[in-house]
């Protein structure tokens, strides 16, 4: 089986594997105390959040651990929301967003909160000019702006240096889901002007269930304020309670230290395979395929095309005993993407659009084979 779906999830690295496994045995709580068992999960959650924070260029203490970016993205937006329950304050995002953006902000507005959802580009991209006028608008009553950094399915990537400026120079905080970029392109937060960030451990060769939210400090090594989602005993520095998944953080961590020790070799990897494919689909299908991704800057990857007059949903499913694919984001797979829309295809454009999305762990020969496949 041929597995291009990697922007839905990706394969458990061996090196991770190896690592979880010890921590499948030793069943110590971290958050009890002095005895040996309970102390070296401890001491094995504290080595996970240190490589994570380097992987981001962060702090160890401003990763929160949670059980991936959908939690993360909830956390984040209604923590921050809480302090403005029904004070009519408005929250700025885009249109391109994952479901676990655009459903939480349609959840605001039923609270009385403003939502705006900004328009993206023809290439899926939010322009910093549109950002900036909206601010103008509305800078006294904007509690959030947030805006994905990579989009999982057609690849787009913000500037999100001048977007997290225009936020910035407003004293308006600003979140991005990173969840697509993380391990593809370096990540200095420190040099950045965001204070939030979403990420997910099964999108870099780590296991499924556990990501983190970034929470950055300001100047005083305070902690912006955020209401916990999830209230208890106060794991996670009272922002996230719960008994930490021990396996799952130290899996999260040894993926992250792999993702920043390889990050040039497999940035180098996925765009040679890319390039490759494109050319093949280019070669061979040039009378009835148009791409969906952008041609220029995108997140490597990724490939977004549509076939003239094929349906989508059969296409994948004739594929399906020997290609994994998908049409889209698996977490909004019963719709039309609303994606696809968003950068202006018809919803025949979006029914005939697959995604192939590749990892380190795809190569050259699979590429071959799938192309004799689709001409088969
Ligand atoms: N944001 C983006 C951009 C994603 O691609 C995904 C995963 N499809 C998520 C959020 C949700 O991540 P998780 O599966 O960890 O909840």
């Amino acid at each position: 089986m041929i597995y291009f779906d990697n922007a839905a999830t990706t394969p458990l690295d061996p090196e991770v594997k190896e690592a979880m496994l010890p921590f499948l045995h030793h069943y110590g709580n971290p958050s009890s105390k002095y005895y040996t068992a309970a102390e070296e999960a401890k001491e094995a959650v504290q080595v996970a959040r240190s490589s994570v924070a380097d992987l981001l260029g962060c702090e160890p203490e401003e990763v929160i651990f949670t059980s991936g970016s959908t939690e993360s993205n909830n956390m984040i937006i209604k923590g921050v929301a809480d302090t403005h329950w029904g004070t009519g304050k408005r929250f700025i995002t885009s249109s391109m967003e994952h479901s676990s953006v655009l459903e939480v902000a349609s959840y605001l507005t039923t609270k009385g909160l403003q939502v705006d959802l900004l328009k993206v580009d023809n290439k899926g991209v939010v322009p910093p000019e549109l950002l900036s006028a909206t601010l103008d608008r509305n800078a006294k009553d904007t509690f959030l702006v947030s805006l994905m950094w990579g989009n999982n399915e057609i690849a787009t990537l913000n500037d999100i240096i001048p977007l997290g400026n225009l936020c910035k120079q407003r004293n308006i905080p600003f979140h991005t889901d990173a969840t697509q970029v993380v391990g593809k392109v370096p990540i200095h937060l420190k040099d950045l002007p965001v204070q939030y960030l979403s990420l997910s451990s099964h999108k870099i060769h780590g296991p499924k269930g556990i990501g983190a939210a970034v929470l950055r400090k300001d100047e005083l090594g305070i902690r912006p304020p955020l209401t916990p989602l999830i209230h208890g005993g106060g794991q996670e520095f009272n922002l996230r309670s719960g008994t930490l998944n021990v396996p799952g953080i130290v899996g999260f961590g040894k993926a992250a230290e792999i993702a920043k020790r390889d990050l040039e070799s497999t940035q180098r990897q996925i765009l040679a395979l890319e390039s490759y494919a494109t050319h093949k689909i280019k070669e061979h299908f040039s009378s009835i395929v148009s791409f969906n991704s952008p041609s220029g800057e995108k997140l490597p990857g990724i490939i977004n095309i549509r076939f003239k007059g094929i349906h989508n949903e059969l296409l994948i499913k004739k594929l399906s005993p020997y290609v994994a694919l998908s049409s889209g984001s698996a977490c909004s797979s019963s719709k039309p993407s609303h994606v696809l829309q968003s950068i202006g295809c018809s919803l025949d454009e979006v029914r005939s659009s697959i995604r192939i999305s590749l990892s380190k762990f795809n190569t050259i020969e699979e590429i071959d084979q799938f192309i004799a496949i689709l001409r088969g």
